[in-house]
């Protein structure tokens, strides 16, 4: 099984779709692993999107992930990573599909309600960067094994 990091932003916070954006994941058969509502600092905002830096909407995106709280997440499950992205939906509002998050609720390309680790590298890196070893839980989730057959 695969984990990815995911976070509601400021706007998903600030416009109520916590409920209406954590009930895809979950009805999906996603596994909550992790999940801490807070304040993004600068240097973690900075840490997170380093490679961005250097770009017309960096200062910006520190700026909006910054500005108020945020719910991070640990997802776990088969392919998790791409799935989670999936179901995030494409960068701008207008790539973004109809069913997917940003589809479904977001008309900018900047505040676009979700983000998603976009591979097995930066999920390793921004789950660490978010949540200690312990806060990552480990349980028997029972709807498993009507979710994965084997
Ligand atoms: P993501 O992986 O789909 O979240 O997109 P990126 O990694 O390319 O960008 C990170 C975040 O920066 C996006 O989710 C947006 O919040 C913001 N962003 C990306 N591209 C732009 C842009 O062209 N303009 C502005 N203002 N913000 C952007
Ligand atoms: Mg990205």
């Amino acid at each position: 099984m695969e984990k990815t990091f995911s976070m509601i932003k400021p706007d998903g916070i600030q416009r109520g779709l916590v409920g209406e954006i954590l009930q895809r994941f979950e009805k999906k058969g996603i596994k909550i692993a992790a999940m801490k509502f807070m304040m993004i600092s600068r240097e973690l905002a900075e840490k997170h999107y380093t490679a961005h830096k250097g770009k017309v909407f960096y200062d910006d995106l520190i700026r909006f992930i910054t500005s108020s709280p945020v719910l991070a997440m640990v997802f776990e499950g088969e392919d998790v990573i791409n799935i989670v992205r999936k179901l995030a939906g494409a960068t701008s509002p207008e790539a973004a599909l109809p069913g997917t998050v940003r589809g479904d609720y977001s008309l900018d390309v900047e505040y676009n309600l979700i983000h998603a680790s976009d591979s097995k590298e930066s999920a390793e890196r921004e789950i660490s960067l978010f949540f200690r070893e312990e806060e990552i839980i480990n349980y028997e989730l029972i709807t498993a094994k009507w979710v994965y057959p084997k």
